[in-house]
């Protein structure tokens, strides 16, 4: 309207300013376009009428009416239609670009759901602190900050918050990075030094409803990142924007975390994840194996169990190997024969240092009894079973014959120590209780 009204008094000015025919012409067919910091865009019907328009003497009339009405600097720019609308297609270009930048959300791994996350003692309290954060963002815990070994879950409970919103609160933007992607960003968005990428990335960062950063222990306080992440932080946080990190080491711990940073993270809750212990780890892979239809014996579940540390990542790895190896023998069920062998060479390199001596070291500490009974001829409850269990792990883990087990243990013979190792084998069959006092035994000798 406005402008409309204006280029009605330029129309009027300019027509005492050519001849009629100029007037009917060129100048009545331009139409305006725009008004922007005092350029004027006009639009002329096609080419011809742009050039005639262009010429010095029209121009210089066109400029003087128009910067009478408009502003005394209004410069006046002639397009075409053809040329108009190439411009307009480059432009709307841009914004579609800026607008899918700003909906960046990310994609997660749909193997890694609430669902198939084992809940055990290690790891319950984090993941209904995760779980709440997902039905109720910005609701409960915030900032959420996660810690823990490497190996032990967070990544696969963030995924989880990730798919679990991606399905009940589609609407919302998620955004899931690393540390070192949040850094890599910021970096590109200094070097290529405009102003332009800088508020990319703010628009990338900041118009978020939930923003997730793994492994920020690798943050540095190089190139102002922790200042950037600081307003970050902020920014979010004042929008009641849900804030999820986690991190190998507690806030306390990262010792070129700023303070700043530090006492905000503090604002939420910080919660641990520790270590599975042997029961939770039989139960991850029992869950693995039904997840990806491994058929595997039991047995070789324990056998895994025990032989791996806590690194869950790892315990996988290994049970891929065992179904590897198993698969190249055409097997469709992987026994602990071919688990054994599959793992000779793993099995050798962990437990070098694993000897008779280690055994008889481990079972007093455990047992707490004394060497010196151990081995001795005492016969009363509290010896006779340690006694018989070490013989049994003996023989059992490192394969040492019967007699030689006699003589490490004080000259027994060989029939004692026959009806030793028999009776415990018979009663890792028949009571639970021995067999996950055997299995805890076994992963304890060989943890390292
Ligand atoms: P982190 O990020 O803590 O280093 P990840 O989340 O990457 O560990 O977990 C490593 C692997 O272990 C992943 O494949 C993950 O699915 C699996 N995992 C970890 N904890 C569990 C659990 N409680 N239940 C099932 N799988 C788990
Ligand atoms: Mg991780």
């Amino acid at each position: 309207m406005f402008l409309t009204d204006q280029w009605k008094q330029v129309l009027n000015k300019m027509e005492n300013e050519v001849t009629a025919v100029t007037f009917d012409l060129w100048i009545n067919t331009l139409v305006p376009v725009s008004f922007n910091n005092d350029e004027l865009l006009i639009m002329a019907p096609s080419v011809t009428a742009k050039n005639q328009v262009n010429q010095p003497g029209i121009f210089e009339k066109l400029t003087r009416s128009v910067r009478s009405v408009f502003t005394p600097y209004t410069f006046v720019r002639i397009t075409e239609k053809e040329e108009y609308e190439q411009i307009n297609r480059k432009q709307n270009d841009e914004l579609e670009k800026i607008a899918n930048k700003a909906n960046i959300v990310s994609k997660f791994n749909k193997k890694y759901t609430f669902e198939n996350f084992v809940v055990g003692k290690s790891n319950q309290v984090v993941c209904a602190a995760m779980q709440s954060v997902a039905e109720h963002p910005s609701e409960k815990f915030n900032p959420l900050f996660i810690y823990g070994g490497v190996g032990l879950g967070k990544t696969h409970l963030m995924h989880a918050v990730g798919n679990y919103l991606n399905a009940h609160n589609p609407e919302l933007k998620v955004l899931y990075v690393t540390c070192e992607k949040f850094t890599n960003d910021y970096v590109e968005s200094i070097r290529n030094g405009k102003d332009k990428s800088n508020s990319e990335f703010r628009e990338k960062y900041r118009n978020v409803d939930v923003l997730m950063i793994d492994d920020i222990q690798f943050i540095s306080n190089k190139m102002g990142i922790q200042e950037e992440f600081f307003h970050t932080f902020n920014d979010l946080y004042q929008n009641n924007k849900q804030i999820i990190i986690a991190s190998d080491r507690s806030p306390k711990e990262m010792s070129a975390l700023e303070e700043r940073l530090r006492s905000r993270f503090s604002s939420g809750l910080i919660q641990d994840i520790q270590e599975p212990d042997y029961e939770t780890k039989v139960a991850i892979i029992r869950k693995k194996c039904s997840q990806e239809g491994y058929l595997v014996d039991d047995d070789v579940i324990d056998f895994i169990a025990q032989i791996t540390s806590t690194n869950i990542r790892e315990m996988e790895g290994i049970l891929s190997k065992v179904v590897f190896y198993s698969s190249l023998l055409n097997k469709t069920h992987v026994s602990l024969d071919d688990a054994r062998e599959a793992l000779k060479d793993y099995g050798e390199t962990q437990h070098t240092d694993l000897d008779a001596e280690k055994i008889i070291n481990t079972i007093c500490e455990f047992f707490k009894v004394s060497r010196e009974d151990l081995i001795g001829k005492k016969k009363n409850k509290e010896i006779v079973e340690p006694r018989q269990m070490c013989i049994y792990l003996m023989n059992d883990m490192l394969n040492i014959p019967l007699t030689a087990i006699g003589s490490l243990l004080g000259g027994r013979d060989h029939t004692t120590v026959m009806h030793a190792r028999d009776k415990i084998s018979n009663q890792i069959k028949i009571n639970p209780h021995t067999k996950t006092l055997v299995n805890d035994l076994k992963s304890r000798l060989l943890k390292y």
